[in-house]
């Protein structure tokens, strides 16, 4: 007999702003999916970013989704809790010698970039020119030693060689295929809240048993890296549902265009949920 495994939606705002119209889109579309499956729908809190996540903000999520009607199943995950359990994801990437310390700063990687002549862009922004790869493990401990902070960033090259090929199913765009190549060596751990959106979100997704990964298509290219991460973390594979970003319309997403208005805001204008949840399209 097959035991079929219960279908796992999520939502998982960063409480460094209000909700906006975007985030109730997106709350909806994942709660409506695991409706229609009799599945689970949970909340998670990604506040691992200590430098734009506030607490008044994540009381906010709870008021704003309540007063929208948007039940989730308790508990909810809050990420910056969890950081043991970052910490051994990375340690796993270590042992398979997978990750290095990147000391440099901001300002040395643009200055190399400006001398080689060379600027390659990958769906991130310009693409580590490896500077800190070449390093020595003398090298390294000593940096460390003299208390140089460090981030830890994931050797693509090795990553890939271990793990391709890669695929992922996306519900509505299909079979992808991964290429995290194009990214380059990708920071895993901070210097300043030793992990990172790519790795705490692959960690939790699987901790948490998602089985459908639903998230805007502003999120779409993150999947490649997210995959690579499964792979070497030897974690399960679901699939994604990366929507459509609701616009006006010009086709100008709403989240910009509203830029300014909250779902707080428009509640406090006078707005009831049921207006709100139309404004957004649903
Ligand atoms: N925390 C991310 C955000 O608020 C979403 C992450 C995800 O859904 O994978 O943009």
């Amino acid at each position: 007999m097959t035991i079929l495994q219960p279908a796992v939606f999520r939502f998982a705002p960063s409480p460094s702003g209000f909700l906006h119209l975007g985030h109730a889109y997106s709350a909806l579309f994942s709660r409506a999916q695991a409706q229609a499956l009799k599945g689970h729908f949970i909340l998670r809190i990604e506040d691992i970013d200590t430098t734009r996540c506030r607490k008044h903000f994540e009381e906010a999520i709870y008021e704003d989704l309540n007063w929208l009607g948007i039940k989730w199943e308790e508990p909810v995950r809050i990420q910056s809790q969890h950081m043991d359990d970052y910490k051994k994801a990375l340690n796993k990437l270590n042992d398979k010698n997978l990750i290095y310390p990147c000391f440099c700063t901001r300002k040395e990687i643009r200055t190399e970039i400006e001398q080689s002549g060379k600027a390659p862009h990958g769906p991130d922004g310009l693409i580590y020119p490896g500077i800190c790869k070449k390093l020595s493990a003398c090298q390294r401990q000593e940096k460390i030693n003299k208390g140089q902070v460090y981030a830890l960033r994931l050797d693509m090259n090795k990553s890939i060689e271990l793990a391709e090929p890669l695929f992922w199913q996306d519900v509505s765009a299909g079979q992808i295929k991964a290429t995290p190549e194009e990214f380059g060596d990708v920071v895993l751990a901070r210097k300043d809240i030793s992990t990172s959106y790519h790795l705490s979100v692959t960690v939790d997704d699987a901790l948490q048993g998602i089985t459908c990964i639903t998230r805007g298509k502003d999120l779409f290219e993150a999947t490649h890296i997210h995959r690579l991460l499964q792979a070497l973390l030897e974690l399960p594979v679901p699939t994604w549902h990366h929507h459509d970003l609701i616009c006006d319309d010009e086709g100008n997403r709403l989240a910009k265009r509203y830029n300014a208005l909250s779902i707080r805001e428009l509640r406090e204008k006078g707005h009831t949920a049921k207006e709100v949840l139309a404004m957004a399209g649903l």
